[in-house]
C-alpha cells in the first residue's frame, strides 16, 4: 500500500543518496534516474537505452549499463535476473515497497503482481530458517493469457 504524502519518491531519494556519497547528478546519471523513477516495473539496458532515444534524450549504452551499475551497487536499484539471461532493473523503494513478476516463456511478456499474503508467508519462513534474510525474488514462469 502506497501512503503518498510524505514518503519520499524513489528519484528524490536516489539523487539525495548520490549526493552524500560525492556523487555528482550531471548528464547520464540524471538522465537514467530520471526514466527509472517514472517506471512501475523492470527494464532492461536497452529498454531503458530506448526509451531515452525515443524521447530524444541522447545517452551511450555504455553510459546506461555504467549507471545501473553504480545504482545497484548503491542498493538504489535492483538487478532482477528473470530467466533470458538479460539482466532487468528496478527501483528500491525505501519503504519496502515491492513486486514479484510474471513471466511468459512464449512471448517473453513481464508482469508485476503484488500478494500480502505471500509476503507474510516469506516472513514466516525467514522466522523458521534462522537466517536473516536481506531480501527476495519471487519469478512465476509460464504462458500468459494470450499465449497458454
Ligand atoms: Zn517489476
Ligand atoms: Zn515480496
Amino acid at each position: 500500500m502506497v501512503e503518498g504524502a510524505e514518503r519520499q519518491s524513489w528519484g528524490d531519494a536516489t539523487r539525495e543518496a548520490l549526493q552524500r556519497k560525492g556523487l555528482r547528478n550531471g548528464g547520464a546519471r540524471r538522465t537514467v534516474i530520471d526514466l527509472l523513477a517514472e517506471q512501475d516495473c523492470c527494464l532492461t539496458a536497452q529498454e531503458i537505452f530506448d526509451r531515452l532515444r525515443e524521447s530524444g534524450r541522447r545517452v551511450g549504452i555504455a553510459s546506461v549499463y555504467r549507471v545501473l551499475e553504480l545504482l545497484s551497487s548503491e542498493g538504489l536499484v535492483q538487478r532482477i535476473d528473470l530467466g533470458s539471461g538479460i539482466s532487468r532493473y528496478e527501483p528500491i523503494h525505501s519503504g519496502g515497497d515491492h513486486h514479484h513478476h510474471l513471466v511468459c516463456n512464449t512471448c517473453g511478456r513481464v508482469e508485476a503482481f503484488e500478494d500480502p499474503r505471500l509476503e507474510r508467508a516469506l516472513v514466516g519462513v525467514e522466522a523458521a530458517s534462522g537466517y536473516l534474510v536481506a531480501g527476495h525474488d519471487v519469478v512465476l514462469h509460464g504462458a500468459c493469457a494470450d499465449c497458454r
